[in-house]
């Protein structure tokens, strides 16, 4: 499923299969279950490392992603918001299938661009394709996918993520390859 600026979720879309994820971080988050049962094994994983990783943010209802949208335009201006987080309707996270991550170390907890270049954020980055997950919106590729870098923002995709990450492909350039086929 390709959700962006130009592929929307109607406004009333629930995905079925939310399940209630037992982050640290916060209450209630949900999650697609094959999404949330993949992120225990990577979570489970990095935690032999002494990587500990959480859920930040998780399923996002158009109503709640409305007013995420509608203060960051108030607060910091429509072109800046309009890279920064998605329209109501366009944001993955109303798929259940993203995953915003947090990192704790130190008794603190690391989120968005204080990630950049810490060494778990990095071994995520490598490995969760082992998992069925991209990095939606990498760096470089900011053009294509309409997003700036987000190291936090991982999607759950499947069975296609081990080919993504091996001919460094978005999800967009995926589907426009299908489409040129
Ligand atoms: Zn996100």
């Amino acid at each position: 499923m390709l959700v962006n600026k130009t592929n929307k979720v109607d406004n009333n879309y629930v995905p079925d299969n939310l399940i209630l994820t037992d982050s640290i971080y916060k209450n209630n988050i949900y999650l697609n279950n094959k999404c949330f049962e993949m992120f225990k094994k990577l979570q489970k994983d990095m935690k032999r490392l002494d990587y500990n990783i959480d859920i930040m943010s998780g399923y996002r209802s158009y109503k709640y992603q409305e007013k995420i949208y509608n203060k960051l335009v108030h607060d910091k201006g429509l072109s800046y918001a309009s890279r920064a987080v998605a329209t109501p309707g366009s944001s993955e996270h109303q798929t259940g299938l993203a995953i915003d991550i947090c990192v704790y170390k130190n008794d603190k907890c690391y989120i968005e661009h204080d990630l950049i270049d810490m060494k778990e954020i990095n071994y995520l980055h490598k490995n969760i394709h082992k998992y069925g997950f991209i990095l939606r919106y990498p760096f470089g590729k900011e053009e294509i996918t309409g997003y700036n870098y987000e190291p936090w923002h991982i999607r759950y995709v499947g069975d296609i993520s081990k080919y993504l990450y091996k001919n460094n492909l978005t999800l967009e350039e995926y589907y426009q390859k299908k489409l040129d086929k």
